[in-house]
């Protein structure tokens, strides 16, 4: 927690900001115990607003006053919410896709971990995207998210994130599913990314379906509303106080 991250130990940063100078990027390959090794498009996290997913453009459109992009890679999302004349403030824990985003013309933008964030005038908006939930790591984490949020919204504030529910990789062709109910919670992931020969930490990744997300949310004084369904168990929801 509370950590910048090591430009050394950065496959992601290496790969925004090769695309970013080049155009083209090397493959950006991302390993986990739970499942084979997949593969990221680097050039989709330069995705612009006509090639993003309707749950994303929805998220802009509900996205108001000073919006915080959590998390925000490229910063495509910022760039599009620039575009349509929106305030926003870009951070990142990666300085590499810091600074990828300044050159970008991302105007207001910080390499800082959302956890240790503070913001003054108060945040209406927080937004995270691309399974932006995943920033929490563990279910036991969002009680600190929440806090954290609290801490940073305005009276009315919002926040807007996407996830996945990933009953389905546990779903036989039946339809029946197998989940040891006294395990992890079942969308809790680690994943170790590689760009080139520059291997990252292994990191905490969750994935939360909407009902767990609503009972945490409810716990910590917040409300989740659905406000869509994506196209594969995905689905964007709107968190405010109770
Ligand atoms: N939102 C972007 C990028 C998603 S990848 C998009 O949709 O394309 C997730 C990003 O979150 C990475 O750039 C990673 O560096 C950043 N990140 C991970 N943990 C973070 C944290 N605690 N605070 C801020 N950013 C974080």
């Amino acid at each position: 927690m509370g950590t910048i991250t090591d430009k050394r130990k950065d496959p992601m940063g290496a790969a925004i900001a090769d695309y970013a100078r080049t155009g083209k990027a090397d493959r950006l390959r991302v390993f986990s115990s739970m499942f084979d090794e997949d593969e990221i498009p680097v050039e989709e996290l330069f995705r612009t607003i006509d090639e993003m997913s309707g749950l994303e453009v929805t998220a802009l459109n509900e996205s108001r006053g000073l919006i915080l992009d959590v998390g925000a890679g490229s910063g495509c999302h910022s760039l599009a919410l620039q575009e349509a004349g929106k305030d926003v403030f870009a951070i990142d824990i990666s300085e590499l896709s810091v600074e990828v985003m300044r050159r970008r013309g991302v105007k207001k933008v910080e390499a800082v971990d959302f956890f240790d964030a503070q913001f003054d005038p108060k945040i209406d908006t927080i937004l995270m995207l691309m399974n932006g939930a995943g920033i929490v790591g563990k279910v036991e984490r969002l009680k600190d998210f929440f806090a954290k949020a609290d801490s940073l919204l305005a009276p009315g504030g919002q926040i807007i994130l996407d996830s996945s529910d990933l009953i389905y990789l546990y779903e036989d062709e039946n339809g029946a599913v197998d989940i040891d109910l006294d395990g992890a919670y079942y969308g809790e992931v680690d994943f170790t990314m590689q760009y080139k020969n520059l291997k990252g930490n292994a990191f905490d990744w969750l994935y939360i379906d909407f009902g767990s997300l609503s009972f945490h949310a409810k716990e910590n004084g917040f409300h989740a509303e659905l406000l869509q369904h994506g196209e594969h168990y995905d689905y964007l929801a709107r968190l405010t106080r109770i």
